[in-house]
């Protein structure tokens, strides 16, 4: 009750009610001591009066022996005088001397004088020599004629000869005016006590309202302090979106709606294919710029129900909540990658930027938020992987992910602890029937599992950081190897495949130098191959770091040509002496005419820019014969050798099965 109060009052008006209540108590009460106390210092001083009248007015009219044997008319003749003087000043109302006996030896009621009465306390008290006064009423008085005087004060006053006790003045005084005085005191008083009071609780208001508004504001500061800490707790400081804790727990509530409204939720994430560029080539604070952009166009791309998170890096996860279909879900993500269309102004550049979505679905991939993004990034490294703009999560794609943390670990220790090793395969001149090189292609045999494919391993090197580790691994053995083969006569240029992590590491021209310079081989004995597609993933970087590895001397391939995008314009910049077709198309001249016409063109493409043509994965005589016609310089495929083993590579070239000579 006492709490329901306080919560419809408040702080303040309970306070105002209470301190109002005790103050007016406390008022109340000093108002009763102090009335009382006035009564009795007005009777006490009434009392003396009356004692100084008895005693001055009175008594000298009377002697001793009076007291003893009766008044003398002459003494009764005095007392009326006084009396009647004292009546008319309005000091008193009635007279009585008694004797120590009882007896009424005056009285201004003359009728009384002789008699005897019953001795009262109030007599008797003044018989003994105390003044005593105490006040009656006589407005019920017995005596009617007597009821005129309403409210007498009677005071005792005793009668002292020589140190005795004879007998007593029993005086009435009138009482009004005193009680009036006694009013007049009382209601100063109350008015000074009432104001006081006042006083002391309008200060105690005022303190009381000011430290509740300065508590309220201190209140008010502190969960605004706590809503700022929980919002920052729960976004990401640089782009302000939500990060991943929030994105979680705003999953966990959209799988909950889903759950009740039998819809479904889309759960994706976006990863940029080359922002670490961005950040490396123009800066940090360019990258962070570069995120705020995507931050705000992601969510421009999407409705306010759904939400767009910073996961960590260049990682951005999406939320769909209420979804119904797969279809809807790609609609989501094209719309998505078509945020990434336009390009992103920098430091005024113009940086266009792709991205691989993954997507996952509630139900059909996972029940929990943590199952759904660990799909989601499964799916969104497969669509990198294929350099799609977006994937959907398939359970056959799980495989990938967990053999993918395994193998990681295994690489790792693979690079270290010499599981690796290089297979070579010759590459032969068409015209003059020359082995013209070896390109090396890394191996790796794990421990249990067997074998482990390049087109396994390489991709799990570039993403996981380990592909420097593995590039610089490769160019050493090579180089070695290389610098073995001439010392026993056998001069033969060797291919390295470069990784696009390599093409975006400065140091690797030096590197490659240094492990040159080691070995003592000249520059112009290696060949570095670089993918087309992964060279059109950064054109401009990659321009550069050729630029700087063809001033070194060293040749340059582009490897798997046909895959990528690459305009011939930009081709026509490259510093690069040899173009290898794709063995997809290699494989198939002779039963696809649109193959063969692919490369017939490219091997006239290449021609027309200088270069010279390899064809990779030339399985047989026909697609031999085919190239030479179509005047292609180079091939190699399983037809000519498989990749071998470093140490089978002399005796292949002495005992080839060709009539071919090695070019040196
Ligand atoms: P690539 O550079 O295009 O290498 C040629 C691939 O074609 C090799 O596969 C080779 O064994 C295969 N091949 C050769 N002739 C034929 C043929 O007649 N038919 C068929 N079907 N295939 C043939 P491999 O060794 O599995 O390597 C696959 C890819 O892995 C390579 O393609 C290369 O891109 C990458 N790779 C291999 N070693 C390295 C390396 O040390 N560093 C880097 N960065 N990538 C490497
Ligand atoms: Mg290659
Ligand atoms: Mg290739």
């Amino acid at each position: 009750m006492a709490k329901l109060r306080s919560h419809r009052l408040g702080f303040i008006g309970t306070f105002a009610l209470l301190s109002g209540a005790a103050i007016t108590v406390l008022g109340l009460a000093l108002a009763q001591i102090e009335s009382v106390h006035d009564r009795a210092d007005a009777m006490d001083h009434a009392a003396s009066s009356a004692q100084l009248l008895a005693q001055v007015g009175l008594q000298p009219h009377v002697d001793r022996s009076d007291l003893a044997n009766g008044l003398p008319p002459s003494a009764v003749e005095a007392l009326d005088g006084a009396f009647q003087a004292g009546l008319a000043d309005g000091q008193l109302t009635r007279i009585k001397l008694w004797s120590s006996s009882g007896q009424v030896l005056y009285s201004d009621q003359h009728e009384l004088i002789g008699q005897t009465f019953p001795i009262s306390d109030d007599l008797q008290e003044g018989l003994d020599g105390e003044l005593t006064a105490e006040v009656s009423d006589l407005s019920n008085a017995e005596n009617v004629s007597e009821r005129q005087f309403g409210q007498l004060l009677e005071v005792y006053v005793p009668v002292e000869f020589d140190g005795e006790h004879v007998g007593s003045f029993e005086l009435y005084v009138p009482w009004a005016p005193i009680a009036a005085d006694i009013r007049a005191n009382s209601n100063r008083l109350y008015l000074v006590l009432a104001a006081g009071l006042l006083l002391l609780w309008a200060v105690l208001f005022r303190i009381i309202v000011q430290t509740s508004a300065r508590m309220r504001r201190d209140r008010e500061e502190l969960a605004r302090r706590a809503d700022e800490n929980r919002r920052l707790a729960m976004h990401d400081h640089l782009t302000g979106l939500p990060n991943r804790l929030l994105f979680q727990d705003r999953a966990t509530q959209a799988i909950a709606a889903a759950v009740r409204d039998g819809t479904g939720v889309g759960v994706m994430i976006l990863d940029l294919h080359r922002f670490k560029e961005v950040n490396d080539t123009l800066g940090h604070d360019r990258g962070d710029e570069l995120l705020q952009q995507l931050g705000s166009r992601l969510q421009g791309a999407l409705r306010a129900a759904d939400t767009v998170a910073r996961l960590g890096g260049d990682e951005f996860g999406i939320l769909i909540a209420g979804l119904s279909s797969e279809p809807e879900a790609q609609e989501v993500a094209r719309k998505l990658t078509g945020a990434l269309d336009a390009s992103f102004e920098l430091a005024e550049l113009e940086i266009a930027l792709g991205g691989s979505i993954g997507i996952a679905r509630y139900p059909e991939d996972g029940a929990e938020p943590e199952t759904l993004l660990r799909h989601a990034e499964v799916a969104m490294y497969v669509a990198k992987a294929a350099r799609d703009p977006f994937q959907l999560y398939a359970a056959e794609q799980d495989t990938y992910s967990t053999d993918r943390l395994a193998l990681v670990a295994a690489l790792r220790r693979a690079i270290d602890e010499g599981e690796l090793s290089l297979a070579f395969q010759p590459k032969v001149d068409l015209e003059r029937s020359a082995v013209v090189g070896m390109e090396a292609l890394a191996r790796w045999e794990h421990p249990t599992r067997g074998p482990v494919f390049p087109d396994t391993f390489i991709p799990i090197a570039e993403h996981s950081g380990l592909i420097r580790r593995l590039t610089s691994y490769v160019l050493r053995v090579a180089i070695q190897q290389l610098a073995e083969w001439r010392a026993t006569g056998l001069d033969l240029p060797v291919s390295v495949n470069l990784s696009v992590r390599d093409l975006l590491d400065p140091s690797i021209v030096t590197r490659i130098q240094e492990l040159l310079a080691a070995s003592d081989v000249p520059a112009d004995r290696l060949f570095l191959e670089i993918t087309e597609s992964s060279m059109m993933d950064q054109p401009e970087r990659a321009l550069a770091t050729l630029g700087a590895l063809a001033d070194i001397g060293v040749g340059l391939s582009i490897d798997d040509f046909g895959t990528g995008y690459s305009s011939l314009a930009y081709l026509q910049r490259l510093p690069v002496r040899e173009l290898k077709i794709d063995r997809s198309f290699v494989m198939h001249i002779m039963t696809s005419r649109g193959d063969a016409e692919i490369v017939r063109s490219t091997i006239d493409l290449g021609h027309n820019l200088g270069l010279s043509i390899v064809a990779e994965g030339v399985e047989d005589e026909a697609a031999m014969a085919f190239l030479i016609e179509v005047g292609c310089d180079v091939a190699q495929g399983y037809y000519i050798a498989k990749p071998m083993r470093a140490a089978d590579v002399p005796s292949w070239v002495r005992a080839c099965a060709w009539p071919m000579l090695v070019d040196v």
